[in-house]
């Protein structure tokens, strides 16, 4: 799949654009357009070139989801093509406008409309990390978080996340965003002449989960939260990759360990973790404990033969901007600090079987060598601990990267191909749009003005 494959947009008049949206605040400036047509689709050799060259007209900024209604009347009605952004951390291109038109920058709509023990209801545009400082002050007790965040939680938005997430630093304790609960309702604004506000809730939010804003405009969104622990930054270093596998599995299935994130990283990627100094030759892991945890946490790394290298105040080294939280080490963190470094790398994104993935690990850890390097998230799936992973590629070409791709396939590693940016081809043996999606899309969005060409098999219904 490459940008040409992409459907033509048609003519649109992008000065009757600017007259319908009125007082809606907008960004004209290219230097800014620019910036904020991009995401970090250029982790990818492959979508680099793919992807460069494509950027909004206009970017709009919503005050509000009155606002918005306005801006989707405007792009239905002119038959402008929109895409929505949020911070742009996405790393697919997924807020990349392919067909030019209108991004809509969601970070004004950034208020709480309601929060009470164990839930959050707030607009989609909030930062991540802004929204636990809030819900942290909940009472009664040590206040609430959200159960699960990217590592992007300093940048990124609640919607983004919502619409462009998988899982990350809480996915070892509550799964993946997809997981039934993770998220409990979103109110959108579809893309007609005259818009409509929908409420989702229980499994229709699925309609929405990760379609990359392809299925509406994300106004608010209701989450579940989870008590606000004293969480500890803690770093572990082993002798060898598989001890330190070893020793995140048994962490992950220690259930009367409060923990939030359980990360192995192989020698030499710590190498590139300037601040962190870690032993030459040492893997790592990188965990996330609650602080009442520690003495059982301390036993266990005992166990396993591993050294504790850190055990920091996780929260403090959040809160303060000259410092780095160690989860920015982990998730695809772990991939830009070494692309740092090192210019020539690229990434996967891999599930491992449930019940297999320390077999698997430590095969293709043997196969592979130095091009495929370990770096394994702990998390739960379908209830149970495996890998999310995210290895190092040594990248040659796109051949290779495929022939890399289709060995772990083909050993029941399952790939969500991060060098596409349809949503379809981040599988070759799995549906990823599903059929409510689909559905939905087709009422939400009968021009296919929503971010086209992500959904790349939605035909518009109207033209
Ligand atoms: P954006 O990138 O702006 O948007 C993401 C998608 O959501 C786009 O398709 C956009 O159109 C859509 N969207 C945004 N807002 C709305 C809305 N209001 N309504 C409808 N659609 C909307 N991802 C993970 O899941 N876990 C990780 O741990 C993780 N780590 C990362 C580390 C690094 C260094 C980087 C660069 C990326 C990482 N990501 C990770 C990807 C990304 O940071 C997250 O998915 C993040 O949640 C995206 O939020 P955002 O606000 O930047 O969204």
């Amino acid at each position: 799949m490459t940008a040409v494959d992409v459907a033509e947009a048609p003519a649109y008049d992008i000065a009757a654009l600017r007259a319908a949206l009125g007082d809606v605040p907008v960004i004209d400036e290219p230097p800014l357009v620019k910036q904020k047509s991009r995401d970090f689709y250029w982790y990818s050799p492959v979508l680099k070139p793919q992807l460069k060259h494509k950027f909004a007209d206009l970017i709009a900024v919503p005050r509000d989801e009155a606002d918005v209604v306005r801006v989707a009347a405007a792009c239905a009605r002119l038959r402008v093509p929109l895409t929505v952004r949020g911070a742009g951390t996405g790393n697919y291109g997924q807020a990349v406008p392919l067909s030019g038109g209108l991004v809509v920058d969601m970070i004004g709509l950034d208020r709480i409309k309601h929060a009470e023990p164990g839930l959050v209801r707030v607009e989609a545009g909030k930062r991540m990390i802004e929204l636990d400082r809030e819900t942290r002050r909940v009472g009664p007790g040590p206040g609430w978080e959200q159960r699960m965040h990217p590592s992007t939680k300093r940048t990124a938005t609640i919607g983004g996340f919502v619409a462009g997430g998988s899982g990350g630093v809480g996915s070892v304790t509550y799964g993946g965003m997809c997981e039934p609960g993770n998220i409990l309702g979103a109110r959108l604004v579809t893309c007609e002449d005259t818009p409509r506000v929908i409420e989702l809730s229980g499994t229709d939010v699925g309609k929405v989960n990760r379609t990359y804003s392809t299925t509406g405009i994300m106004t608010e969104v209701t989450m579940p939260m989870a008590p606000a622990w004293p969480w500890r930054d803690t770093l572990v270093a082993f002798d060898g990759v598989m001890p330190a596998m070893g020793f995140g599995q048994a962490l992950a299935t220690s259930d009367g360990i409060v923990k939030k994130l359980a990360t192995v990283i192989a020698w030499p990627i710590p190498a590139s973790f300037k601040h962190l100094d870690v032993p030459k030759g040492r893997d790592l892991a990188v965990c996330m404990i609650a602080s009442p945890s520690m003495a059982a946490f301390r036993e266990l790394v005992r166990e396993h033969g591993g050294e504790l290298l850190c055990d920091e105040d996780a929260v403090a080294a959040e809160e303060d901007p000259e410092r780095v939280p160690l989860y920015e080490y982990t998730w695809n963190h772990t991939t830009l600090q070494l692309l740092k470094v090192d210019k020539g790398i690229t990434y996967l994104q891999s599930l491992f079987p449930v019940g297999r993935n320390l077999e698997m690990a430590e095969h293709m850890v043997a196969h592979f060598g130095d091009e495929v390097l370990m770096h394994a998230e702990f998390i739960r799936f379908d209830g149970k601990p495996t890998n999310s992973a995210l290895q190092i590629v040594r990248y040659t070409d796109e051949a290779r990267l495929n022939e890399i791709i289709d060995y772990h396939e083909a050993h029941d590693v399952w790939i969500a191909n991060p060098h596409v940016y349809t949503l379809e081809g981040g599988s070759r043996h799995k549906r990823v749009v599903q059929d409510q999606q689909l559905a939905f899309k087709a009422e939400v969005d009968p021009y296919g003005l929503l971010n086209p060409g992500k959904m790349s098999s939605y035909v518009p219904v109207r033209t």
